[in-house]
């Protein structure tokens, strides 16, 4: 029989899947007609209901019974009014995609009688029977009950599958006593804590501040491949990655797929989910090639935090399901092939007052210039206060493959400012023991509205290897992964910020009460902040070795795998700042650390039965056929009475195709065993260490290395897996 390679080989060559794309107009016309907009909310609200909803999403004020009925009954009719016949508490739960029960609107009431029905009750809480999400030991199995309820501050919005459409209620999920079993609730928190700390900082500066909210601009990196060929990949199907597969003669080496012309079927899948984004609202931007083969780029226009996450899931989801209509499948795991480019989530991240002031964008005047500083410089340490945190918000066993393996950015958390501020932060620190009196405002005299930009320009190629780099106006965290929910970077960044500025706060107005002037206060708590975070700063190239020793001597962690990044999590340090800030107690960051632990366990332990299985399956079988092959060609040349040298190649090629075989089947055999000792730890974190350095570091590479050598010596026309210049160049 042909094997799956050959007959979606086949299909590909014969038959280009045509998929019709609404004819591109402008977007505007149909830019969030999906969502329940505030527009949308005045039009089927009563003036009370649309008052309360609003006073909920600005100030988190708590909605009555009452009134929720009465938002319920207008999201409903809405909802109908488009064709609805469902809703769903839309939530993200710690596996890392979103989850939805559908329920319909129709109900039987006690006599009988047909309706429809949407009240606030099933609005603002719900109960799915949720019992196989992980909750690291919160909720026990048996009770299974964890909530979700409603999150007024991000918009029911409308998903259309197929036919069906359904209303999507965004939801937190906790458990029955209050702990967060999602990655929303978290992150609310931490934004609430941000917004405390940050408003009474720019108070200092403008009384009229009430609040300050995170932006966040996200850029999602993908791969795309035809879908028949990723299902003859039982590894892409599985764990979203390629475990083997032998580099191809030509890869990203040419550089000539970076924001080259798009392939047409691909553009036409972009237009589509592009078009499902638009009506969900999601603000897309930009779309382009990326560096690797068949990878691709999309990034929105910045939006609030909580929103932009929300956006983000839903984003992934969306692509992931539109791709299916057009035959092809999108991978957002980290590094789904080897020895080429892996994809990443860039966390575009700043903050902004309610008075429209971007606090990281350089100010025009001494005044704002100040203020730019004070919250620059708070950032910056920050990051070096807990570079460790920030390393554990986005460690997870795919993006492993890219910090600290050979590829950007490096799993040392270093802060990029650029020359110019670096020389100006230089500067401020140098008068350390001087006074600051209003003579001497030099500093905050430079143009640094005008200066920092430009300045930047020269740089911004030269530090993509920077993990935290400041660009202009906004930080971008780039160490993030490309399938991760950004809402667990998000937390970290905005709690860790949050507590620095309360730390600044109280130190200046401790020099306050001194009796120090406001500003001079300031400049000298900025001055001990420098000198606090000035060893994360790093300009150079972040993937040499010298910056690793460099970075050691300077003291900065660099823990490369997540089983061990993870340790920050559950630090004293950690605990306090968390509780301090009201994030997360210390139970529920215990839980979120053995579920990490456990995610990260998890995804070894199936990356490595796919190994084994692969090599019984596929490789060891094409490889024994091959032999067949060379076998019976030498036993047909020495029977017809040919010389040694006529076959000596073959037989050259059987010895080495046998010796790849025995290493594949003795370490495959191993690694066996290997999981059975690792399998046997209790302790969660001793067991991920194991699987780690006893599983993967051991035995992955050893395995792959001669699986790709056998095939590479295989015939074609044996191998059953497509190989990775088809996955990456037919499309
Ligand atoms: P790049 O050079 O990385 O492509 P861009 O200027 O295009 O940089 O911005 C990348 C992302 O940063 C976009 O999603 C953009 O919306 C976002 N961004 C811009 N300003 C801010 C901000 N103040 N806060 C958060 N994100 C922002
Ligand atoms: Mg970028």
């Amino acid at each position: 029989m042909q094997s799956l390679r050959f007959k979606a080989l086949e299909k590909l060559s014969s038959n280009p899947t045509e998929v019709s794309v609404p004819n591109s107009t402008k977007i505007s016309p149909i830019f969030g007609e999906n969502v329940f907009t505030l527009k949308t909310a005045r039009e089927y609200l009563s003036d009370e209901a649309y008052k309360s909803l609003m006073g909920s999403i600005k100030n988190g004020r708590k909605i009555d019974r009452v009134v929720a009925n009465q938002i319920a009954t207008g999201l409903r009719a809405w909802a109908e009014s488009k064709g609805v016949t469902h809703f769903t508490h839309w939530f993200q739960p710690l596996t890392g995609t979103t989850a939805e029960k559908h329920d319909s609107f129709f109900t039987l009431k006690s006599d009988g009688t047909a309706l429809e029905e949407f009240d606030g009750a099933a609005l603002i809480q719900a109960e799915p029977d949720a019992s196989s999400f992980p909750s690291g030991g919160l909720r026990a199995t048996f009770e299974a009950r964890g909530y979700t309820a409603w999150d007024p501050s991000s918009p029911a919005f409308i998903i259309e599958i197929g036919h069906g459409r359904t209303l999507c209620i965004p939801t937190i999920y906790v458990s029955y006593t209050g702990e967060s079993l999602d990655y929303k609730a978290p992150l609310l928190k931490a934004l609430a804590a941000l917004d405390r700390s940050a408003v009474d900082v720019c108070n200092y500066f403008d009384k009229n501040v009430s609040k300050v909210t995170a932006t966040l601009g996200w850029e999602q990196e993908y791969f795309v491949i035809d879908e028949s060929l990723a299902n003859a990949r039982p590894d892409l199907l599985l764990c979203d990655r390629t475990v083997y597969g032998a580099a191809p003669a030509k890869g990203q080496q040419l550089e000539d797929h970076y924001f080259g012309s798009i392939p047409e079927r691909i553009y036409s899948f972009m237009r589509d989910y592009e078009n499902e984004a638009y009506k969900l609202g999601i603000p897309l931007r930009n779309r382009h090639n990326e560096v690797a083969p068949s990878q691709f780029e999309a990034a929105p226009i910045f939006e609030e935090v909580n929103l932009a996450v929300d956006h983000n899931t839903l984003l992934m989801d969306v692509m992931t399901r539109v791709a299916k209509r057009h035959r092809l499948k999108v991978i957002l795991h980290e590094k789904p092939f080897a020895g080429i480019n892996g994809s990443g989530k860039h966390n575009n991240w700043s903050m902004a007052t309610d008075t429209g002031v971007n606090l990281l964008a350089p100010g025009k005047t001494p005044k704002t210039n100040l203020m730019f500083l004070t919250f620059f410089v708070n950032t910056i340490k920050a990051v070096h206060d807990y570079a460790d945190l920030l390393r554990a918000s986005i460690a997870s066993a795919g993006n492993d493959f890219r910090l600290g393996a050979n590829e950007a950015p490096p799993a040392i958390i270093s802060v990029f400012i650029g020359q110019y501020l670096t020389k100006v932060l230089e500067e401020i620190e140098g008068r350390v023991g001087d006074k600051f009196d209003e003579q001497d405002e030099a500093i905050l005299k430079l143009d640094l509205h005008r200066s920092i930009p430009e300045l930047l320009l020269d740089n911004t190629d030269r530090n993509r290897t920077s993990p935290f780099a400041f660009t202009g106006n906004k930080f971008e965290f780039r160490a993030v992964g490309s399938a991760a929910n950004c809402a667990n970077a998000m937390t970290a960044l905005n709690t860790i910020m949050g507590d620095t500025l309360k730390t600044f706060k109280k130190e200046v107005d401790s020099l306050i009460e001194k009796g120090e002037k406001k500003e001079i206060a300031i400049m000298h708590i900025i001055q001990k902040s420098i000198v606090d975070g000035k060893k994360s700063l790093f300009e150079g190239d972040g993937y040499s070795n010298e910056w690793e020793k460099e970075a050691k001597k300077r003291g900065l962690p660099n823990v490369k795998t997540t089983p061990l990044a993870l340790d920050a999590m559950v630090t004293d340090k950690a605990k306090a700042l968390f509780q301090n800030n009201g994030v997360y107690t210390h139970s529920e960051l215990e839980a979120r650390h053995e579920i990490e632990l456990e995610k990260y366990i998890k995804k070894v332990q199936i990356e490595a039965r796919l190994m084994g299985d692969l090599a019984t399956n596929h490789i060891l079988p094409a490889a024994f056929r091959y032999q067949n092959v060379l076998a019976t060609n030498i036993k047909g040349l020495k029977d017809i009475g040919m010389a040694e040298e006529s076959y000596v190649t073959q037989k050259q090629l059987l010895e080495k195709i046998s010796t790849h075989i025995n290493i594949v089947n003795e370490n495959v055999e191993q690694m066996v065993e290997a999981r059975k000792v690792s399998n046997n730890i209790a302790d969660k974190r001793e067991k991920a260490i194991s699987y780690n350095e006893d599983v993967k570091d051991k035995y992955f590479d050893t395995i792959r290395y001669s699986v790709d050598k056998l095939e590479l010596l295989v015939a074609d026309d044996e191998w059953t897996l497509p190989k990775y210049r088809e996955l990456l160049f037919l499309r």
